[in-house]
């Protein structure tokens, strides 16, 4: 029989100190299937600490300004050291601390800097479980623009981690053909966790943070709520678009090719089981209908009304064509018999308001344009096959019982997959409505 595979991604809260570091060496010992770690820099160990990787940026910066760096750069020495020291595990900092002096004294580049929280944690926690290192700017390829070579990384990452039993990779950066350092964007580690586990086809991708899993709703909104056990990927696209932060959004689609399933566990409570983030719910599960709701502030509409609209054959995309031009992309177009409704960022329309809605008037002779402004989306996720409508007319009725007005609303075929619009300063209100529905 096979034997299972599992990839853990480690975060940087999880590997924040010595302390974090035991619980980790726990976690993996717990289960032989844990065989490839993912790990990323020193994240903060209390709520005032600074992560290695914001220190890292502004010691690069000094650097390049030709400014003094040193004392910056001897506090990420000493966090590095002190985790060492405490752990006993032996490694030469002082000579890699070297090479990231030359590197500075030549002429600082801020992707190869940000990468070294990584790349020393990394080597750190491998000496310590008895691992071998992997440095992924052999294995994680970046074209010349900066931009991921997936399928190259799949064979390259395949090849290196398949024949080995306990490795620890560094998490966030790769390397481009001519051999420079590139980094993914902030939070990245959980992105090359995603592509190890696609390159070695693991069974599961553990994702360990400092929360239980995905909370059903915003906990600065609703009062504790509970986490959700089993979501989709396209759930968790939805969700994490509207806000709620859990993974990299970059991180979903290596695991959901292959249908690998990402499992968000918290590092200070393993007996936790967490979130699971799937394709398809397990044989026999039932999910809840409504899975969460996420929300989104800073939302205007532009209303464009002409009798028969729908007659005219490309009026639509014109008015799409107008917003294409001018680089503002919107969120969400809603179309009716005589009327187009197009949900925009306020921040996106700000910018160009007026000769925006002055060439609408202008090429469209529209009967009436409106803009309606300081609107908040609400998403309502489920993937209930059956079921969903009746949680449509909960979750509208909510919303009514609570005396806030509907906006905007917009339902797509399929699973539950609610936009509604509601004036900002409902928008607490509005997410406890549906968050009290939740079944
Ligand atoms: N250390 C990087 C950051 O702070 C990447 C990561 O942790 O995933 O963004």
């Amino acid at each position: 029989m096979a034997t299972k595979t599992i990839v853990c991604k480690f975060g940087g809260t999880s590997l924040a100190s010595a302390e974090q570091f035991r619980k980790v060496k726990e976690i993996i010992q717990a289960d032989s299937a844990r065989r490839i770690v993912v790990a990323s820099a020193p994240g903060k160990r209390f709520d005032e600490d600074i992560k290695v990787t914001d220190l890292l940026i502004d010691c690069c910066g000094r650097a390049q300004r030709g400014e003094d760096y040193t004392a910056v750069l001897q506090t990420i020495q000493n966090r590095f050291q002190q985790i060492i020291d405490e752990l006993g595990v032996s490694m030469d900092l002082e000579s890699e601390m070297n090479g990231i002096r030359q590197h500075l004294e030549a002429g600082p580049e801020i992707a190869y800097m940000v990468s070294r929280g990584e790349y020393l944690n990394s080597m750190i926690l491998a000496q310590y479980l008895g691992f071998t290192f992997v440095d992924p700017a052999w294995c994680v390829c970046f074209d010349e623009d900066g931009v991921l070579d997936a399928a190259m990384t799949q064979r390259t990452m395949g090849a290196a981690l398949k024949p080995l039993h306990g490795a620890v990779v560094a998490g966030f950066y790769g390397a481009d053909s001519a051999g420079a350092i590139r980094t993914f964007s902030r939070g990245g580690s959980d992105i090359t966790g995603s592509l190890a586990a696609r390159a070695i086809s693991a069974d599961l991708y553990e994702n360990w943070t400092d929360v239980s899993g995905l909370l059903a709703a915003d906990p600065r909104i609703v009062n504790e709520p509970r986490t959700v056990d089993y979501l989709s990927y396209r759930e968790l696209r939805t969700l994490s678009y509207m806000g709620a932060s859990v993974l990299h959004s970059d991180a979903v689609r290596p695991a959901a090719r292959v249908g690998i399933p990402i499992n968000i566990r918290n590092t200070n409570r393993p007996q936790d089981a967490g979130t699971m983030i799937v394709g398809q719910l397990p044989e026999g599960r039932k999910n809840a209908v409504i899975t969460g709701v996420a929300g989104r502030r800073g939302m205007s509409v532009i209303q464009v009304e002409k009798v028969m609209v729908s007659d005219g054959a490309g009026f639509s995309a014109r008015m799409l064509d107008i917003l294409k031009n001018r680089g503002i992309p919107f969120e969400q177009c809603l179309t009716g018999i005589d009327t187009i409704s197009l949900v925009i960022r306020s921040d996106r329309l700000d910018a160009c308001k007026t000769e925006l809605l002055e060439e609408i008037r202008s090429t469209l002779h529209p009967d009436t344009l409106n803009v309606k402004e300081n609107l908040s989306m609400i998403a309502v996720v489920g993937e209930a096959e059956s079921g969903y409508r009746n949680a449509t007319v909960r979750v509208l009725k909510a919303l009514t019982d609570a005396g806030i007005e509907i906006n905007t609303i917009n339902q797509g075929a399929g699973s539950l997959n609610l936009l509604i619009g509601v004036a900002e300063d409902r928008y607490q209100d509005a997410i406890r409505a549906v968050y009290s529905v939740l079944g």
